[in-house]
């Protein structure tokens, strides 16, 4: 549990008993077993997960919110229960957490809602020409075009904080970038290609500064960090079920509760109203305001059971994990000559991305599927990133709480592998 004190990593014993809750890790892929260090793409899910999906989906399902019957009652309490354990979880109350499908749902929701004029909000939630909405030169594809249209729809500037040659972002630039026009700062937590922390504080200090509201990507952070949005302070966060143990079709929007009043919905339907005429309609107060139409209720009581579980072995040690893993990841691939990682020296979690100089990261990542090890290769949708660094391609390694050091050294060893199989080697 978290105690506040410094966290130990896992101990080797213990990961060895949070292998045995997950079943697929005792696949086999091409004759080897799986090692699987794609788990920033989507991670495993334990059996806890699956099982408390199973059980409800058999014995209690129903449509949440409607219905006098008795499954429909249950299955709303379990349902709001969740909602409750996601609240907890992140440090904030339950009618300040949204469902969404994923993260890219929540960020489109509040990018769209900040463009519905059809709705009487505060001038801060309405953007116009002139306005500014910034970003960073870091952010996935999901964290960046839907501001692009929400600047195209309104008339809008996109700005972004730009990354230096490592890729870590110009905080020096700042004060230059969000400027009293700023509306809107979304920024990542964690990067999906470098794995460093970014600082959220000096980000919203900023931000709150010039009036802004800001925007939190916590996709890669959520899985590894403890994550107490009220002391980060951010207006909105999102993250996804399915990197976190949990199903797809799940994701959580976090709204600060006055923020989140003033937001008008995106989609509109049943379940999100009081009163339909013909003419017209008079909208929920959130969190319903923004969950129009029949909910994944199997896939958020999963989630429950998936933070429920993680909670159990206290974020604070599983963040221990997953720094121990990226420096693993880091500190061997420096050795392997030819490889050039992705990210300067700091605090790091979860995952390195690299490339090996004359080999394709498809290449890359086909030499090592033969041998059963997942990597991503590609730009991990952060075309711009990758640009920046002067790279189209490359591969990235990730791990979870199930992730030994004798899978990180496995890869590491293919890696070199790949370099005499390839003809790069000297
Ligand atoms: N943001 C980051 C940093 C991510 O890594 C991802 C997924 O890879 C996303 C957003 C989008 O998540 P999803 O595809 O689950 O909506």
């Amino acid at each position: 549990m978290n105690t506040g004190a410094p966290e130990t990593a896992l101990t080797e014993a213990e990961v060895t008993a949070i292998r045995a809750d997950f079943p697929i890790l005792t696949t086999r892929v091409n004759g080897h077993p799986l090692v699987y260090l794609d788990s920033a793409a989507t991670s495993q899910k334990p059996r806890m997960v699956l099982d408390a999906e199973r059980d409800f989906t058999e014995n209690r399902n129903s449509a949440v919110h409607r219905g006098a019957h008795t499954l429909a009652a249950e299955a709303t309490e379990e349902f709001e229960a969740a909602r409750a354990t996601v609240a907890r979880f992140v440090g904030v109350d339950a009618d300040e957490i949204v469902w969404t499908s994923n993260a890219t749902e929540g960020l489109n929701l509040v990018a769209y809602a900040l463009s519905n004029a059809t709705f009487a909000v505060d001038d801060r939630l309405r953007l116009s020409p002139g306005d500014e909405i910034v970003v960073t030169e870091q952010e996935h594809h999901a964290n960046l075009v839907p501001w692009q249209q929400l600047a195209l729809r309104t008339g809008a500037t996109l700005r972004f904080i730009p990354v230096d040659d490592k890729g870590a972002l110009r905080i020096d630039l700042l004060d230059e970038v969000i400027t009293e026009r700023a509306r809107v700062v979304a920024f990542t937590h964690v990067s999906n290609v470098l794995g460093v922390i970014n600082p959220v504080g000096e980000i919203v200090a900023r931000a709150k500064q010039v009036g802004a509201i800001t925007v939190l990507d916590a996709c890669q952070s959520a899985p590894h960090l403890p994550l107490a949005l009220r002391a980060l302070d951010v207006d909105f966060a999102v993250f996804s079920g399915h990197k976190l143990l949990a199903p797809t079709g799940i994701g959580v929007l976090y709204g600060r509760s006055a923020v989140l009043n003033a937001l008008p919905p995106f989609i509109t339907g049943g379940s999100m109203i009081t009163t339909v005429t013909m003419e017209s309609a008079e909208f929920l107060p959130p969190p319903q305001r923004f969950e129009a139409g029949t909910q994944r209720v199997s896939q958020g009581i999963a989630l429950a059971a998936a933070l429920d579980y993680l909670g159990a072995i206290g974020m604070g040690r599983v963040a221990a994990h997953g720094r121990q893993v990226s420096h693993r990841l880091l500190d061997g691939l420096a050795t392997i000559e030819g490889v050039r990682v992705l990210g300067a020296a700091g605090d790091r979690i979860g995952l390195a991305s690299f490339d090996v100089a004359g080999i394709h990261a498809h290449d890359v990542g086909q030499f090592l599927d033969d041998r059963g090890i997942a990597v991503r290769v590609g730009h991990h949708c952060a075309q711009p990133l990758h640009r920046r660094l002067g790279l189209t391609a490359t591969t990235r390694a990730s791990g979870s709480i199930y992730t030994t050091d004798a899978e990180i050294d496995l890869f590491l060893q293919a890696v070199a592998d790949a370099r005499s199989f390839f003809g790069v080697a000297q």
